[in-house]
Order: structure tokens, then sequence, then C-alpha cells
């Protein structure tokens, strides 16, 4: 994936009017997760470039940041494509499960209400403006907070897709089994990645292009 251009286009208080949510037909995929999870490092990794502020402010800001991500798909695909990419607040950072979740619903719930008044919703295309990654340590499944998450968002939103970060902390088996508990928690088999090693990025970039077309 060649990323062509990668820019902030706002910081937006989701709790907000229309919860600045951008009102055009390009495809969203938003990224939620506890602090320190791992984020931004992936939103960088992803952009290739260091738009995304990495952990100084861990659990502090109660803004979503919007990036507009222009790419070129490989060689005979249908070529240059935009997106966007919602950075969620984290949640969780020093505090209870419970506190940290409601704060995510108010979050996401004020998100879907702005997308579900846009235009491309109005035409039914929301399906392809309603995804969201939920990104968990892969060291630790299944933690209460992002169970509660994961269930909250299905409930309310879509299924969420789970990424499984750092996973080059683990071992190959210690992998292995934190994917399998993975897939046992969440129904699903998760997407693993790693910043450091870069394991993993071009396969979450093959879903969000998958998804972007509309072949998910
Ligand atoms: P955020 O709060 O979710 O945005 O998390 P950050 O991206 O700021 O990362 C939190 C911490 O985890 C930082 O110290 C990162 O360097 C570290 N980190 C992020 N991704 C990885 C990864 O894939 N592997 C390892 N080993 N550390 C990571």
């Amino acid at each position: 994936m060649k990323i062509l251009s990668a820019e902030l286009v706002t910081s937006a208080s989701v709790g907000g009017p229309r919860g600045g949510v951008l009102r055009d037909d390009l495809p969203q995929f938003a990224f939620a997760g506890r602090s320190n999870v791992g984020k931004s490092s992936l939103l960088n990794a992803l952009m290739r470039q260091k738009l995304a502020r990495t952990s100084a402010a861990a659990g502090k800001t109660r803004q979503a940041n919007i990036y507009r991500v222009t790419v070129d798909d490989a060689p005979g695909r249908p070529g240059r494509w935009s997106t966007y990419f919602v950075d969620l607040p984290g949640y969780g950072y020093a505090r209870g499960g419970e506190e940290s979740v409601k704060e995510l619903e108010q979050v996401v719930a004020a998100y879907f209400a702005a997308a579900h008044g846009s235009n491309a919703a109005r035409d039914g295309h929301d399906r392809r403006r309603g995804t969201i990654f939920l990104l968990v340590d892969s060291r630790h499944p299944g933690l209460p907070a992002d169970v509660q998450a994961h269930h909250w968002i299905g409930e309310s939103a879509v299924t969420p897709i789970v990424v499984a970060t750092k996973i080059d902390k683990l071992s190959r088996s210690e992998r292995a089994k934190s994917l399998r508990d993975l897939e046992r928690i969440y129904h699903r088999p998760a997407l693993a990645v790693s910043t450091l090693s870069g394991d993993g990025i071009d396969d979450l970039w093959r879903v969000i292009a998958a998804t972007a077309r509309g072949e998910e």
C-alpha cells in the first residue's frame, strides 16, 4: 500500500454538535482501545507518519482526531482512494473499567449518532462508514474493560474487529495462545500487529482496503 498523503483534518469534540464527524462519503475507520494499548503507534504505522501523538497525555483527551489518508493500491486495483481514520479517545487509564467504558460509550454514541445523520447514512450506505477496530493488548486477552467495550460497541453500533497489539512481546507459542483466547472470547479471529516489528500492518491495510471497497 502506497501512502500518498496523510493529514490531521480535525480534532473534534465528539460529544459536541454534529459530533464533528465529516460528512462526505469516504469510508471511515474508527480505532478504539484502552489508553496505552498502542493505538497512536498503530495509526502512525498505518499512515507511515508520526501524526498521532503517543502516550504523553494518556487518557486525557476527550477528542477524536480525524485523519484523511490517501493511498494508491497495488497495480491492477482501482488505484487512488481516500479514507478517514478516526482516533477515538482511549479509555480506562488508571481507572475502573465501569467508569471508563461509560466514557467510551458516550464517545461512540456521539460519533455514530452524527454519522447516522449524514448523507451517506440516509442513502443506506452507512455500513461502509461504520467500521471500528477495537485494540486489545495481546498479553492481556479478555480484560473486563475491553470485553465490556466490545459488547457495548457491538450492541450500539457495529461489531468491532479485534486487533491484538504488541505481539512482539510474546513468544510464538504465547502468540498462538493469545489469538486462540481472543477468538474464544470475541467469537471471531483477531488481527495481530506489532508496530515494533511491523508484523500485521500490511494485513490490517488489506482489511481496510477490502472493507473500503465493500468486499467485506
Ligand atoms: P496509546 O495510548 O494507545 O496511543 O498507546 P501508544 O501508541 O502511545 O503506546 C503506548 C506504549 O506502548 C508506548 O510506550 C509505545 O512505545 C508502546 N508500544 C506501542 N506499540 C507497540 C508494539 O507494537 N510493541 C511494543 N513492544 N511496544 C509498543
